[in-house]
């Protein structure tokens, strides 16, 4: 149900990006007569059963594995932990350098993956630790759970958010909520803002962003960098975790479109790291 009603609510592909993903696409032998072109963002979910060459790439002749046909699109990893370890540790390269490389006796084929890595879990196998619920998990079985996914690659997920379970009062309630497609009308809007702001970088989204650009386009304001160093200090966070709020920061700010990262911003992108320090560093 939700992989098929994602991609009708995710941003709208630009030209640029509608012509990568189609070449992609292409070298897969995913396309037809019928279906020439990709001109929607992709959304990719695969199976946790899932094989490594499957996910990166593969074959005698290396054809785009999912995380290439999730090229400037969304990859997403149901229940992560039912993921093999050693699969989801192959993904912490091209999560970094936003490209794959595979070697072969005869060539050597790189292709680009620059996706959103969406992914879900529960705290344990009977979903209800650190609920109101009582869960049923040993201490012993929760950690190995929750051990599945490792510090690094955790630290390469910039948005962090708990969901609990849905009160029943508030499904009945008349309070207004926002629709999935205003949501997607004003994440249009900022990645519109980046796509000028970034037009001769040939790049299209705050998460492209080298660290020169970082420093040129995350500038923060004498409050913010304090609050950003006491949070770096206090909450332990990794260089690469300080890069990542940074663009999270900006990517708030223009989803408001404001010009510059303002103190709720930065607040706010800090916000989104808590969850490994009530889960796994409990
Ligand atoms: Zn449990």
């Amino acid at each position: 149900m939700l992989a098929k009603r994602i991609p009708t609510i995710l941003p709208k592909l630009s030209f640029e990006e509608a012509l990568e993903v189609t070449k992609i696409h292409s070298i897969a032998g995913k396309l037809s007569n019928s279906f020439p072109i990709v001109s929607t963002r992709p959304f990719r979910n695969p199976h946790h059963t899932i094989s490594k060459s499957s996910l990166i790439g593969g074959g005698k002749i290396p054809k785009p594995g999912e995380v290439s046909l999730a090229h400037n699109g969304v990859l997403f990893l149901d229940e992560l932990p039912e993921f093999n370890k050693d699969v989801l540790e192959v993904l912490r390269v091209p999560i970094e350098d936003g490209k794959v490389t595979l070697s072969r006796v005869l060539s050597t084929v790189t292709y680009p993956c620059n996706f959103m890595l969406v992914a879900s879990m529960n705290p344990c196998m009977c979903g209800y630790y650190g609920s109101d619920k009582k869960c049923k998990c040993t201490e012993e079985s929760i950690r190995r759970y929750i051990g599945k996914i490792s510090g690094p690659m955790l630290d390469r997920v910039d948005i962090q958010i708990e969901v609990n379970s849905i009160k029943y009062e508030k499904l009945n309630s008349n309070e207004y909520i926002e629709t999935s497609n205003e949501i997607r009308k004003r994440v249009n809007f900022a990645r519109e803002i980046q796509q000028q702001r970034y037009k001769k970088y040939g790049i299209f989204s705050n998460s492209e962003l080298t660290p020169k650009l970082i420093e040129k386009y995350c500038k923060l304001d004498k409050e913010s960098k304090s609050i950003l160093e006491k949070a770096f200090d206090r909450l332990g966070l990794s260089a690469r975790a300080h890069e990542r709020i940074l663009k999270v920061s900006r990517t708030l700010a223009d989803m408001e479109g404001k010009l510059n990262i303002e103190k709720n911003h930065i607040l706010e992108a800090i916000s989104y790291r808590s969850l490994d320090k009530k889960y796994w560093r409990a």
